[in-house]
């Protein structure tokens, strides 16, 4: 991992849905920087102990962490368990998420709500949270921040996605909830940020990738000309949980090798 090591030495962090994909690199990324990590995950408690292990493989410190960021008391237990573990937070990154993709003349109540209740409704009880218990505790040691919240998104909290108007409201949600929030706190000296990745290679969107076909077509929609991996959000990541970004609030960092920047118009539209 070429991430810059050691620029969250002694923090505390916890990073939501971090068993697979973004969110375990997220928490690799973190721990190699220094920071002890809090692994959550709702389901796939293996993969998560694998998480922990490479971490402290790597000399780093982490636990495993079962909750459901939908549901308030589940989140309070969560950020109860980082306190016994840890003794204080710094730094959450607010990653859980998931797609029920269906035409919206047939998408069910239930598709609707399940992608709201994760990737929006998780990430404001993750947030009210992490707010909570950074006003209670003093600046830490080694950050210029009281606490700092890094916030999942997407690029379609600005493209609009055919076949996935949950998916799409819920992070349009989490870009408002984020410049909301951080808005409302930086006078606390909190910080809140979001990133929003692009194609990613994580199970989430296999089929966009997995064949030369498929990624072919995919690449239509990145100028820079590769599909994203999870190490490319990482290191982002890190950089917005850092001092090295202490002067950056409420922004999106877009990791999407240009996907964002209309490519269909490359070719003069
Ligand atoms: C989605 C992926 C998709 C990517 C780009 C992400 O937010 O979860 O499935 O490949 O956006 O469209």
């Amino acid at each position: 991992m070429s991430t810059t090591p050691r620029l969250l030495e002694g923090q505390k962090a916890l990073v939501t849905g971090a068993n697979s994909g973004i969110g375990a690199a997220v928490a690799l990324a973190l721990a190699h920087a220094g920071a002890a990590v809090g692994i959550n995950f709702f389901s796939g408690s293996d993969a998560a102990e694998d998480v922990v292990s490479r971490i402290r493989a790597d000399g780093g410190e982490a636990v495993a962490l079962q909750a459901d960021v939908a549901d308030e008391v589940e989140v309070k237990r969560l950020f109860d368990a980082i306190d016994s573990a840890f003794g204080r937070i710094d730094i959450v990154v607010a990653n859980a998420g998931l797609q029920k993709d269906a035409a919206i003349t047939e998408m069910t109540l239930a598709q609707w709500q399940g992608v709201i209740d994760v990737n929006l409704t998780g990430q404001f009880l993750c947030m009210r949270e992490a707010v909570r218990r950074f006003m209670a505790q003093p600046v830490p040691p080694g950050s210029r921040s009281r606490g700092k919240i890094v916030s999942m998104s997407s690029v379609h909290q600005r493209i609009p996605w055919a076949g996935h108007a949950n998916y799409a409201a819920s992070k349009g949600g989490v870009m408002l909830l984020m410049r909301s929030v951080a808005q409302e706190v930086a006078a606390q000296g909190i910080r809140v940020n979001a990133i929003a990745p692009g194609a990613i290679k994580t199970d989430i969107n296999t089929e966009a990738w997995d064949t030369p076909e498929a990624e072919q077509a995919l690449l239509k929609l990145i100028p820079y000309g590769r599909v994203g991996e999870p190490d490319d959000v990482a290191r982002a990541a890190v950089w917005l949980a850092s001092d090295e970004s202490d002067y950056v609030t409420g922004t999106t960092l877009f990791i999407d090798g240009g996907m964002s920047l209309y490519p269909a118009f490359r070719d003069n539209g």
